[in-house]
């Protein structure tokens, strides 16, 4: 059955016991639907390989929305999770695990030096609730300095923090207040002696793919300090190698004093950290997590940040992401004002709404994510062919025209 783009076709249609189960309609059926959904069921993945329910394969340029950078079914992910998952599932905080210990130390070595410890949880949301909360109680302090197009999260604190989708849940937590990204004198102007943090990504990811540059993120650190207030950086898009490096602050060298991170860290299990420097402490029983850290998680992050390390794959986003820009740029597209790329972090501004196109690439065996309302996103895989993304290449030249 054919559904209408906005996925509502076929709700409340009843099925008939002997009719085959139909993916798309049972959901309709049975979904609290939030999502703008597409008319296509996926099924299976490999690598940078998306497969419909017949058969049909698709170039993955969502990944989970920027999630599975090993590439889906990688095998050692798949290897660890399965041996974990025959030794031991869960085990909550309130015990020592072997598995959490090696992720910690491993975390520990790979973030930047300003952050050492680390609160495990299960979400880009939730890693921004916990940066909320660590930051009030480390400063003593309630008010935030957050940026326009920022996204943090769909929970109450990480919403509050996030410039859009808030209207219909006002009131939201007070004291965050909105300065333009990229901006030295606004934030300079809105970072007072009252302020708990202030709390930035390094490249927008859902605010449309918008870089801040060095000079930024300096003054960030600089105007912080100068206030005692703390840098939170949200690194959950741009965290494990999908900017060309392993984390995107390294690119400005920005010292954050906390970090949150989440979807690529597990190779696509659920799973968020916060990152803390020794600045910050904590008080037993001020936060916690029944899932946060379970050795399942643990596994399949330790397997997947191994894979990043023993395949480069900083290093080959970097040059992907060269050999995309050189694929794609080499010829003009009428319909693009501006392309921002980090790795293999692509956003492409057109004239005119993305979603068309979208749907277009879709149609062409492509798939890609949005960024805002004419913003065209790019997060493959980082294990992508450089075949598939000359293809991806040239299906958005087809797709955009001349
Ligand atoms: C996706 C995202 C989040 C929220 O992560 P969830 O796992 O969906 O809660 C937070 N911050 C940034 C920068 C993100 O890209």
């Amino acid at each position: 059955m054919r559904v209408d783009v906005a996925g509502r076709a076929g709700r409340n249609v009843p099925r008939f016991e002997d009719e085959p189960m139909s993916i798309v309609s049972t959901e309709q059926r049975h979904a609290f639907e939030v999502f703008p959904k597409r008319d296509l069921a996926i099924v299976r993945g490999e690598g940078a390989t998306l497969y419909d329910e017949s058969g049909r394969a698709y170039i993955d340029c969502v990944a989970g929305v920027g999630v599975a950078s090993v590439g889906h079914a990688n095998p050692d992910v798949v290897s660890a999770v399965g041996e974990q998952a025959r030794t031991l599932i869960t085990c909550p905080g309130i015990f020592y695990n072997d598995v959490r210990a090696r992720l910690l130390e491993k975390l520990a070595s790979i973030t930047p030096p300003s952050v050492s410890r680390a609160f495990l949880c299960n979400s880009g949301t939730e890693a921004n609730e916990a940066a909320i909360k660590l930051a009030m109680h480390a400063t003593g302090r309630r008010r935030f300095v957050c940026a326009m197009r920022g996204f943090h999260g769909r929970t109450m604190g990480a919403l509050s923090a996030t410039h859009k989708h808030r209207n219909a849940f006002e009131p939201l937590l007070g004291g965050f207040d909105f300065v333009p990204f990229n901006n030295v004198d606004k934030l300079r102007a809105a970072v007072s002696d009252e302020t708990a943090a202030v709390i930035v990504e390094v490249v927008q990811g859902e605010g449309g793919v918008r870089l801040g540059d060095a000079a930024y993120f300096a003054a960030a650190r600089e105007i912080c300090d100068a206030h005692e207030a703390l840098l939170v950086v949200d690194e959950v898009q741009t965290g494990f190698c999908r900017t060309g490096r392993f984390f995107a602050c390294e690119h400005h060298g920005v010292q954050p004093d906390i970090l949150c991170l989440a979807k690529a860290m597990a190779g696509g299990v659920p799973m968020g950290a916060v990152l803390v420097g020794d600045g910050v402490k904590a008080e037993v029983g001020m936060h916690g997590s029944t899932f946060g850290g379970n050795p399942l998680a643990c596994a399949a992050s330790l397997a997947t940040i191994e894979v990043m390390e023993r395949e480069g794959l900083a290093e080959r986003a970097r040059a992907k992401g060269a050999r995309f820009a050189d694929a794609f740029g080499r010829r003009p597209c009428a319909g693009v004002r501006d392309v921002r790329q980090v790795g293999l972090m692509i956003g492409i501004e057109l004239k005119e709404r993305a979603r068309p196109h979208i749907e277009a690439l879709m149609a062409r065996g492509v798939l890609a994510l949005p960024a805002g309302p004419t913003v065209i996103r790019l997060l493959p895989p980082l294990v992508i062919e450089d075949e598939a993304l000359d293809e991806v290449a040239a299906r958005l030249h087809e797709v955009l025209g001349e």
